[in-house]
C-alpha cells in the first residue's frame, strides 16, 4: 500500500466511523423513553453509550437535550433521529431555530460546513439584536486633529468638508468601475485581474463585505456565477471571509436546485 492509499483509507475509515456514531448517537432518546439500557444491564443510558459505541456523558447529554428541544421541530428532530446531521451542527442550529424557521436551518445544517453553520448562526443572532454602529468613537491622528481644528477655527464647515471628500471618493470608485466594466473581455481565469482587485479593495477595505462581519476578506466573490457570466466585472465582486462565502456558494445552489425543480 502507498503512503497515498493508506491515507485515502484511514480518511474513508474515519468518516464512516463518524457516520456511524452520529446514526447511533441519533437512537438514543428513544432508548433512553424505553428504558432499554435498563433492560440489557446498563447501569444508566451514559454506561450505554459509553460501551457501545465510545461517547462521553456529555456528548448523550447533549443529544438528549436536542431531543427535548425540537419536540415542536419536526424536521430537526428528524435530522437528530437519523443520524443525518451531527450533534455538533444540531446544537449550534438548536440557539436560533424556531417552529417558523426549522425547515431553513435544517437546510443550511445539511449543506453547510460546521464552520459556516456557526458564522451564519452568529449572524442571525447578531441580527435580531439592536444595531451599534461600529466607529462611534473615531480616532484621528494627531496632525489630522490639528489640521482639521485649524480649519474649524477658520469657520469652514467641517461636516460639509468631509462629506464632499466622501462623495468625490464615491465617485472615483463608480468612474473606476464603469471604466473597467466598460471594455471587459471575456475572462480566461477565474483570477481576478490586479486592477480589478484594487479597485475592490478600494470600495471595500479589507473586511469581508457581509456588514454584521469583522473578519478579513480572503477570498473575492462573483456574485453573478462567474461560469456562466465569464466576466470580472467589479460591479458583481464582493470581498468575503471564507465563512461567508462558503454560504454564499451553498445558497446559489440551494437557489438553482429549487430553479431546476420548478423547471423541471
Ligand atoms: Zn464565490
Ligand atoms: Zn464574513
Amino acid at each position: 500500500m502507498t503512503d497515498q492509499e493508506l491515507y485515502e483509507k484511514a480518511k474513508l475509515y474515519g468518516q464512516n466511523a463518524l457516520l456511524w456514531r452520529q446514526k447511533f448517537t441519533g437512537l438514543l432518546p428513544e432508548v433512553n423513553r424505553r428504558r432499554l439500557h435498563e433492560r440489557h444491564g446498563f447501569g444508566s443510558i451514559f454506561e450505554f453509550a459509553y460501551k457501545l459505541a465510545g461517547l462521553s456523558e456529555q456528548q448523550v447529554k447533549n443529544a438528549l437535550n436536542l431531543e427535548a428541544s425540537f419536540t415542536n421541530k419536526p424536521t430537526l428532530k428528524a435530522l437528530l433521529e437519523n443520524g443525518q446531521v451531527s450533534i455538533n451542527k444540531l446544537v449550534r442550529v438548536q440557539s436560533v431555530a424556531t417552529q417558523e424557521n426549522e425547515s431553513f436551518w435544517a437546510n443550511q445544517a445539511q449543506v453547510l460546513s460546521k464552520k459556516a453553520l456557526e458564522t451564519l448562526v452568529r449572524d442571525e443572532r447578531i441580527v435580531s439584536q439592536p444595531k451599534v454602529l461600529p466607529g462611534q468613537d473615531l480616532q484621528f491622528s494627531a496632525s489630522v486633529q490639528s489640521r482639521l481644528h485649524e480649519l474649524q477655527a477658520k469657520g469652514i464647515d467641517l461636516d460639509q468638508l468631509l462629506t464632499e471628500f466622501l462623495d468625490q471618493r464615491e465617485g472615483k470608485i463608480a468612474q473606476e468601475k464603469e471604466a473597467i466594466a466598460e471594455n471587459l473581455p471575456v475572462a480566461t481565469s477565474r483570477q481576478v485581474p490586479a486592477r480589478t482587485r484594487r479597485v475592490v479593495r478600494a470600495e471595500n477595505g479589507t473586511k469581508c463585505s457581509i456588514p454584521t462581519c469583522q473578519r478579513s476578506a480572503t477570498e473575492i466573490h462573483h456574485t453573478q456565477t462567474f461560469a456562466l457570466s465569464r466576466r470580472h466585472d467589479p460591479h458583481y465582486l464582493a470581498p468575503l471571509c471564507k465563512a461567508h462565502h462558503q454560504i454564499a456558494h451553498a445558497i446559489n445552489l440551494k437557489v438553482l436546485e429549487k430553479r431546476r425543480e420548478a423547471v423541471g
